[in-house]
């Protein structure tokens, strides 16, 4: 008999067992609110090659969009979704209802809702959870159910979406989930835009200043990574930087910040300053900015995007 006293032991022991009785097959999945492009076809394509099968799901989750939020409005694109999944030779899609997911039905007040839901208290208030403030309670619940039905070996994640990824990197590891994390590379259009699900929104014109995000970001990158040993940059020095280069959209009403951060990629705790890379820990530079469309004035598109350093 096995005696085990920790939970990595009892996990090992399980995970062994398990891929030998199943001759080493594993189960990649890549949770998706669908309208899915080449971002999302990467983190599948990732899946397909390094997994037996590959399960995709596609639900858009009522309870990370607060009452004012896109939830009604947010594009739902399934018959194409379903020729794309084909195409990439995707095992299984799972689209369930918001029945199936929230048995108990999940109406958007908070006070209302009934139910478990899961927090990731420390993490969840910082960047996006300052002006979303439910909004990683509804993913973490949302993925904790989907890893509980489909019990997948590994999950593949966006850097896209990095405080997502940081926050349900934490709920994994501290609720001992048995389903490991892989973060994947942000899929950029030829100009650095992020692709993102939500430029559906946006005319050809605001998409093409959107793409100067990434270059603001990426101004902030290059004077990090040319600072010389023992020389540094304040916060608010690399935050001009990056809001200098955005400013002629700013006086334009092209973009409104929500937020600029310089936070360490673990904790994502701002910091003070930065120093030449050698010695510097891992930092994201991360950013919202609400781009208002030229041609529709009434809509406005909340875009994120982020450099790790
Ligand atoms: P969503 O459908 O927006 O919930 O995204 C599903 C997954 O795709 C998340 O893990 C996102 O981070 C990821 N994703 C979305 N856009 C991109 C992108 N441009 N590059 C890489 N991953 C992405």
């Amino acid at each position: 008999m096995k005696i085990f006293h920790t939970v990595e032991e009892v996990v090992q022991w399980r995970t062994q067992e398990l891929r030998e009785t199943r001759f080493r097959e594993t189960i990649g999945f890549v949770p998706t609110m669908g309208c899915l492009h080449s971002g999302h076809a990467s983190l599948i394509s990732q899946s397909v090659k390094e997994n037996t099968y590959t399960v995709v799901s596609i639900f858009v989750n009522p309870s990370q969009f607060a009452p004012t939020e896109d939830l009604d409005n947010y594009p739902r694109t399934l018959p194409n979704d379903i020729k794309l999944l084909e195409s990439l030779k995707v095992d299984v899609l799972f689209a369930p209802n918001a029945h199936v997911m929230y048995p108990q039905g999940i109406p958007l007040d908070v006070e209302e809702q009934k139910g478990p839901f899961v927090t990731v208290l420390g993490l969840s208030e910082k960047l996006e959870g300052k002006t979303r403030p439910n909004f990683f309670r509804g993913v973490a619940t949302v993925v904790t159910k989907l890893f509980n039905i489909v019990m997948a070996d590994v999950a593949y994640f966006g850097q896209k979406d990095i405080q997502q990824f940081i926050v349900l990197q934490c709920m994994v590891d501290e609720l001992f989930v048995n389903t490991r994390l892989h973060m994947m590379p942000i899929v950029r259009n030829s100009n650095g835009l992020a692709l993102s699900s939500r430029n559906k929104y946006l005319c050809p014109n605001s998409l093409k200043i959107s793409e100067n995000l990434y270059c603001g970001l990426k101004a902030a990158e290059n004077a990090i990574r040319s600072l010389v040993p023992g020389a540094s940059l304040s916060r608010s020095e690399v935050i001009d930087i990056v809001t200098q280069i955005w400013a002629p959209y700013i006086d334009s009403h092209d973009f409104k910040v929500d937020y600029v951060s310089l936070a360490d990629f673990k904790t994502l705790v701002e910091l003070p300053a930065v120093e030449n890379t050698s010695v510097q820990q891992p930092l994201v530079i991360s950013c919202a900015v609400y781009v208002t469309d030229r041609e529709k004035p009434n809509t406005i598109v909340r875009l994120i995007d982020n450099i790790v350093i």
